[in-house]
């Protein structure tokens, strides 16, 4: 499905225009970040999103009961909510709010029809049997309604879920390739089958009208002003195709790719590039990452552990200035001992992996 209609690259930031606004009047497309939006598509929340869609299904049922102004706007916002948290799952809103819309209030099957033939058969029945129920029981209509369209989101996030996959696999393990490869080199740490996807890739360029300046991310068919502006766009893109379109240059600009220490999921710092951890609160997680780094990092100092180490190298200085012979080991001992202090201060060792090295050390045995 072309839920795409143009993609367009802006320095950091990515553009795209949706294929169909059915399901907004005026909502032409979006703009984001590069990476980030493909980041939270591989590492999603599932509770939070079932949320969302929950709120997106409500506000869009009242809608269509009673089509006011207000109605609308609780819609509106729903949508953008889940737009806003990652573009990679209008696809989902899309294929949910289409069918709502061919299927309410008559919810009779032949309605829906395009929507249950794209699951399996035992789905089927378990989906069909759901909707049968809710002509049978009228006067709990609306909260049937709501739990049938709640069991549709689960089916579609289960497909994205298999959709996400292969690149979800492809972006893990350049998040564990040597930090010595930078930019697009990275792909080579992939293995052949997987290079040979991305160097295969070919993406239509096209010119087009650009989408102008966006309103808090949201570009909207009244914000069309004459000037218009021309420029190169990928077309014609499914959800699939944007997300690899989006890691390649996400890799093209040098975006850092890593993996959270603590969660031990793929992230892009926002801040610092050398942080360890993620500014997320993953599933199973109290706190945000980066703070329950700061506290395993805060844990793991011991005091007076960096003052052995300076007595310790203080100790070898003084055997290197007695046997001069010993001078080139030290200089090299020097550099591995800083590395090793620096890992120590940032948590990625901890005090006792420290305390061991220097205190085993070839050096202490002299
Ligand atoms: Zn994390």
């Amino acid at each position: 499905m072309h839920i795409f209609d143009a993609i367009y690259k802006k320095g950091n930031m990515l553009q795209c225009k949706f294929s169909d606004n059915f399901i907004h009047p005026n909502y032409l497309g979006a703009e984001f970040p590069l990476g980030q939006h493909l980041i939270t598509a591989i590492s999603y929340s599932k509770e939070y999103v079932k949320e969302l869609y929950s709120d997106l299904i409500k506000s869009y049922i009242s809608y269509l009961d009673n089509e006011t102004e207000n109605n609308f706007k609780a819609y509106e916002q729903a949508l953008f909510k889940i737009d806003d948290y990652c573009i990679y799952l209008h696809e989902i809103s899309y294929k949910l709010i289409t069918t709502i819309k061919a299927t309410h209030p008559r919810y009779s099957l032949s309605d829906c029809m395009d929507f249950i033939n794209s699951f399996d058969k035992n789905t089927i029945t378990n989906f069909t049997n759901q909707f049968t129920r809710i002509k049978k029981e009228v006067s709990v209509q609306f909260k049937e309604c709501i739990l049938l369209w709640n069991t549709a989101v689960e089916l579609l996030l289960d497909e994205f879920d298999l959709s996400i996959n292969m690149i979800k696999s492809d972006i893990s393990d350049i998040c564990n390739s040597p930090a010595t490869a930078t930019g697009l080199d990275r792909l080579a740490w992939l293995d052949v089958n997987r290079r040979i996807h991305f160097f295969d890739m070919d993406f239509p360029v096209r010119l087009s009208v650009d989408l102008g300046e966006a309103v808090d991310s949201k570009f909207f068919v009244s914000q069309k002003t004459d000037e218009e502006s021309i420029a190169y766009s990928i077309s014609l893109c499914t959800t699939e195709q944007m997300m690899y379109y989006d890691f390649s240059s996400s890799l093209e600009n040098n975006l850092p790719f890593k993996m959270c220490k603590n969660c031990n999921t793929p992230f892009i710092p926002k801040g610092r590039v050398d942080s360890l951890y993620c500014d997320r609160t993953m599933p199973g997680f109290k706190d945000k990452c980066s703070v329950i780094g700061a506290l395993n990092t805060y844990k793991n100092k011991q005091p007076g552990i960096e003052a052995d180490f300076y007595a310790a190298r203080k100790r070898y200085a003084t055997r290197v200035s007695r046997n001069p012979l010993l001078k080139t080991e030290f200089e090299v001992w020097k550099i591995n001992a800083k590395e090793k202090l620096t890992a120590y201060r940032n948590g990625e060792i901890s005090a006792d992996e420290f305390k061991k090295w220097f205190m085993d050390d070839e050096w202490s045995k002299i």
